[in-house]
């Protein structure tokens, strides 16, 4: 497979890339990238994305990514990525990955993490070869942020102080997610905690909808048992589509990117939108949303539990630490930006991004010049 090639003069801005790294093991096969974007804040944290197509520009884009939504949350860290290209159902996983720890071992601005294709297991070996990683698994100390549901508790905090920016009380207040896994599902919960009411979910298998609403614990016992929400019967089938334009306050997107477009945002019936996907809408339907005055808390705010949590692990931090910080940075964070979009009039996604530009920018003008 070939990538097309690193444009220096597309990416290069005021906080960087610092470092692009091509990364290639004749003897095992293993091709990657690393992009260490900025590191005033501190060594960059960010995922190991393993898929077949990864390319360049993505990893670019996802470790800018990493810049922001690390200052922002106030972390010790900077931002990076790395793209392994291969099938992450390889048989060779194991060889390709600690190949790749073994090609970064000098990398040592950048600390590993999972993504896509790469779990807790692979951050043991990646240990294991080079001595740093985050996301490790229980008895090598990591703190299993997906098992404890860490960015859907983010959420939930998101939730209660960006209510009463809508209007919205969240005891009975409606709530629909896309994407019923590791983020959807302890969003759902912890909101179910605060009296909200989930009256629709989906997954990649189907979608429900049930207006008195969905008892959760059911609903994930249904989908333990099925694979799918759609197991749970009391609910009514709908298209995964038609989820985005069901009655709800709450609206969570927790699976596709860009699931939110210009041709269903104005269907959306929520005040609040918690982004808990990745760029999980189109700039276009931001824009649309926002001068319709639904409040969206944009991803790299909303959705930083999970790093927040590595970061706490990679300090030697306990869960209870994580969790409390998640609390705290999520809380500060979505007041701090949907009060600066409201008195700067700019879209909460502008707000945030000039928030995490300026703390990396204080950060830069601590270092060093010579
Ligand atoms: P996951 O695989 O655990 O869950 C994703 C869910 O989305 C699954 O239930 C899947 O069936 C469903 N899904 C897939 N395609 C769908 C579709 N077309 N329609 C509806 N549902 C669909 O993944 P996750 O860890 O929950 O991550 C979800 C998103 O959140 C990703 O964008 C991820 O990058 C982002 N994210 C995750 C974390 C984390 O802590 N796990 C942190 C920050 C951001």
């Amino acid at each position: 497979m070939t990538t097309a090639p690193f444009v220096w003069e597309k990416y290069c801005d005021e906080l960087g890339p610092e470092k692009v790294v091509h990364l290639y093991d004749p003897q095992i096969g293993m091709r990657g990238f690393v992009v260490v974007d900025n590191t005033a804040c501190g060594p960059a944290i960010g995922g190991v994305r393993m898929a077949a197509d990864v390319t360049m520009d993505e990893v670019f884009r996802l470790a800018r990514a990493m810049t922001l939504k690390n200052a922002a949350a106030g972390l010790p860290h900077g931002g990076g990525k790395a793209g392994i290209m291969a099938d992450p159902r390889s048989s060779d996983k194991a060889r390709l990955i600690r190949s790749f720890a073994r090609s970064i071992r000098e990398i040592t601005s950048y600390i590993p993490g999972p993504d896509m294709g790469t779990d807790e297991s692979c951050m043991g070996w990646i240990r294991d070869e080079i001595g740093r990683s985050v996301g490790l698994p229980r008895v090598l100390g990591g703190i299993p942020l997906d098992e404890l549901g860490a960015t859907g508790f983010g959420l939930a905090r998101s939730a209660e102080v960006a209510a009463p920016f809508c209007q919205l009380k969240l005891q009975g207040a409606r709530l629909a997610v896309e994407g019923f896994g590791n983020v959807g599902r302890p969003a759902a919960q912890r909101l179910a905690e605060l009296g909200v009411k989930l009256v629709a979910a989906s997954d990649s298998k189907g979608a429900i909808y049930q207006e008195q609403g969905i008892d959760v614990e059911q609903l994930i016992a249904a989908k333990h048992q099925s694979g799918s929400v759609t197991g749970y019967r009391q609910g009514t089938s709908i298209k995964p589509d038609d989820l985005f334009s069901v009655p709800c306050d709450i609206l969570i997107p927790a699976a596709r990117p860009d699931c939110i477009h210009a041709k269903n945002a104005a269907s959306i019936q929520a005040k609040l939108i918690l982004q808990g996907a990745n760029i999980p809408a189109t700039s276009e339907a931001e824009t649309l949303l926002h001068q319709r005055r639904v409040v969206i808390v944009p991803d790299f705010i909303a959705n930083a539990g999970g790093v927040i949590c590595a970061s706490v692990e990679y300090h030697s931090g306990t869960q209870g630490m994580a969790f409390d910080t998640i609390a705290q940075k999520i809380r500060e964070n979505t007041h701090d930006v949907l009060t600066r979009s409201k008195a700067d009039k700019v879209e909460p996604r502008q707000a945030a991004i000039d928030l995490a530009r300026e703390r990396v920018r204080s950060a830069m003008l601590l270092r060093k010049k010579d």
